[in-house]
């Protein structure tokens, strides 16, 4: 079984613009390549699991959405880092009704277990909202992160709140 690095995208990969679908748009955070690098090196596969509800709100299309994540993914791979797949919700209840996709459910990590073979229980999950630190928890697990860059946030579920993307994996950085 393999480990798994989940990342939420809006916020973590990419800073936070409402309801980004361009290209142009996307502007990839500080120090996210470094980040991914070191689990990747470790043995971890990535994966984003991203709520889009701009889909159901009809913003922009499923096939915009395909456009940005096949660049996103290039990108990465620029990079050397290769996102195993990016599993995304296209609801929202009060349009589409409920779905089992929505974090804080879990069901896009669920779907990355039974189609990779992963173990959760040492897997992680990085997250800007609690939302995301919740579906990790509903998904089994342990290891979870709160990235505020703001350091507004004082009460978190997750293991640590973070404001740096390298204060997950580098210990000595504090
Ligand atoms: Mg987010
Ligand atoms: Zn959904």
């Amino acid at each position: 079984m393999k480990k798994a690095l989940f990342l939420d995208r809006d916020g973590v990969v990419n800073v936070e613009k409402d309801y980004l679908y361009k290209i142009e748009d996307f502007e990839f955070i500080n120090g996210i390549f470094e980040l991914c690098r070191y689990y990747e090196n470790m043995g971890y596969l990535i994966f984003v699991v991203t709520n889009q509800s701009g889909i159901a709100r009809k913003y922009y299309t499923q096939k915009d959405f395909i456009t940005l994540s096949n660049w996103m993914s290039k990108e990465f791979l620029k990079h050397g880092i290769e996102i195993s797949k990016v599993y995304h919700c296209p609801h929202h209840p009060d349009i589409s009704g409920e779905c089992s996709c929505r974090k804080p459910k879990s069901g896009m990590l669920l779907e990355a277990k039974n189609e990779f073979e992963i173990d959760m229980k040492n897997s992680i999950i990085i997250g800007d909202k609690e939302r995301d630190i919740e579906a990790g928890l509903n998904a089994g697990l342990c290891e979870t992160y709160l990235f505020d860059e703001s350091s507004n946030i004082k009460n978190s579920k997750a293991t640590k709140i973070v404001s740096k993307l390298r204060d997950i994996y580098n210990v000595n950085t504090q």
